[in-house]
């Protein structure tokens, strides 16, 4: 059994719908949901002519592997009708794990942590409510640490 976190985001549409869809969807014996953060709305990144985010956290555990986890993950992300047409483009939901326990990989389809999660507020603010006290595997960094670097990012945190 591993604790894992995955982020949530979602641009278009219902976007607190997709968040809370993409969540009962991933709810199951073998990966049961924990903890989830508030949620964030955030600008835009790389492609800036694109409507606004909203970013979640949570935490769960899985028995499953990890190719297992992202294969579950992009089956729910095309379930939910999810079109890949420009990289970095609008999408109804993107779940990306940001960590499992505290194993690193490294494949062609799967990088954990999270290759971009260091430097992302919108990812570090829920995951500080969740888990203030860990630590990325790879650096050793603190989620307050790494958050510190990111406070130029404007995000606002939607009261609940
Ligand atoms: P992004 O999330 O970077 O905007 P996508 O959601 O389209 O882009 O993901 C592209 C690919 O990233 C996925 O098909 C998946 O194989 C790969 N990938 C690598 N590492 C991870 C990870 N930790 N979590 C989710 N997807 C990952
Ligand atoms: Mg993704």
């Amino acid at each position: 059994m591993k604790t894992v976190y995955i982020a949530l985001g979602s641009n278009l549409g219902d976007r607190l719908g997709n968040l809370l869809q993409a969540r009962e969807r991933m709810q199951s014996p073998h990966l049961k949901l924990k903890q989830a953060s508030s949620v964030y709305e955030t600008g835009p990144r790389g492609l800036l002519e694109q409507p606004w985010f909203l970013n979640q956290v949570v935490e769960a555990e899985t028995t499953l592997y990890p190719r297992q986890l992202l294969a579950r993950l992009l089956k729910i992300e095309q379930g939910m009708g999810r079109q890949r047409l420009i990289p970095n483009g609008p999408r109804v939901i993107d779940l990306d794990i940001l960590l499992f326990g505290n194993t690193v990989i490294h494949l062609p389809g799967l990088e954990v942590p999270h290759p971009r999660m260091a430097e992302r507020r919108f990812v570090l603010e829920p995951l500080s409510e969740l888990a203030p006290a860990l630590r990325h595997p790879r650096t050793g960094r603190s989620v307050p640490e790494m958050l510190a670097e990111t406070m130029d990012q404007p995000v606002r945190r939607l009261t609940s």
